[in-house]
């Protein structure tokens, strides 16, 4: 629900009037300000509070339902667009952010030269999985608490903030501190108790769409997050299952729009998992810059064809570094830098 105020409503009329939201509970106050109104967005439980009720305020121009079921991602309550800062690096300005690394952690060798690599070529974050998610038991699982700390290590040699998933509630603390993104996987997406247990951070939050997730369930997901009062999640496209098997996912690059039109937060597109080719990766990049993505999240490894997890998906340096200097010139033609 939005209410609006007449224009130039004094501060302490509308002290006046969160005071009475306030007394009514569980209901929070986004205060969005124009040129000369205020609009106060609230969220939470709002289905019980009748609009009516806001008659008594003089200075209550009128009162309106917001249709959607998510109110903090929505853009009606924050229309600017919300900049995260991870690690000094700020995802959601001017700046296209490109995270790059490999699907997983395998050795110290391996993470410090690819880190070296992808930095050298101007990529900002280092991602890195040290807990993966596996269709097999049988599969590497990810070397774990040590393969966390060899993409600590490295992203303190390369000086690149990182990004690395969190599986379970059990982490929660090791990861607040070791890492500056963390993300939630496309599995995890709807792990509620996870979500809710990060809402409680002020970490960013990397939150990729689940494998069949409506826009509205990745909306709802952030919204898990957010009413916590964790403001600082970014969205990711990475792919959904559809009949098409030509592809590992289909990359719904149409989400884009929808979701700047609809929420104020940062998007970033995953074209590694979501075409599953690395060869699809340069021209799925650029399309998701054209289309309006704040930022990439891209698998590069120094040896594909050995890697542990996800090589025929993963650019290698020199292809990476290639595509990132064709990055350029599409994010300079939509006005951004990168
Ligand atoms: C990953 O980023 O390595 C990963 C497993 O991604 P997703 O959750 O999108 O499959
Ligand atoms: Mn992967």
């Amino acid at each position: 629900m939005m209410i609006i105020l007449r224009p130039n409503t004094q501060q302490d009329k509308i002290t006046q009037l969160e005071n009475y939201i306030g007394r009514l509970g569980g209901i929070e106050i986004q205060h969005i300000q124009g040129q000369d109104t205020t609009i106060l967005g609230l969220s939470g439980d709002t289905s019980r509070i009748d609009p009516g009720a806001f008659d008594m305020f003089e200075f209550v121009e009128r009162t309106m339902k917001v249709a959607e079921p998510y109110k903090k991602a929505n853009r009606k309550y924050h229309p600017e667009n919300t900049v995260i800062n991870a690690g000094g690096v700020e995802i959601g300005g001017k700046n296209i952010v490109v995270m790059a690394g490999p699907c997983s952690v395998e050795s110290e060798a391996q993470v410090l030269s690819i880190a070296r690599d992808c930095k050298r070529a101007g990529a900002a974050i280092l991602r890195g999985g040290a807990f993966k998610p596996r269709s097999s038991p049988y599969a590497f699982q990810g070397l774990g608490m040590d393969g966390l700390d060899l993409l600590s290590i490295a992203g303190r040699k390369t000086g690149m903030p990182i990004v690395s998933e969190i599986m379970s509630t059990d982490h929660l603390e090791v990861f607040d501190r070791e890492v500056d993104i963390i993300q939630v996987g496309a599995r995890n997406m709807q792990n509620f108790v996870l979500l809710k247990e990060l809402s409680h951070l002020r970490k960013p939050i990397l939150l990729k769409r689940g494998l069949s997730a409506t826009i509205e369930e990745l909306l709802m997901a952030a919204e898990y997050i957010m009413a916590g009062g964790n403001d600082n999640v970014i969205l990711c496209e990475r792919g959904i299952r559809t009949f098409e098997t030509y592809t590992r996912n289909t990359l719904d690059l149409s989400i884009i729009p929808v979701l700047k039109r609809q929420s104020h937060l940062p998007v970033v597109v995953d074209p590694s998992h979501g075409t599953g080719l690395w060869w699809m990766v340069e021209s799925m990049s650029k399309a998701a810059i054209a289309a309006g993505a704040d930022g990439l999240i891209i698998e590069v490894h120094n040896d594909p064809p050995h890697a542990r997890c996800d090589g025929q998906q993963s650019l290698t340096p020199l292809v990476f570094s290639q595509l990132m200097r064709s990055l350029k010139a599409i994010a300079q033609v939509e006005g951004r830098d990168i």
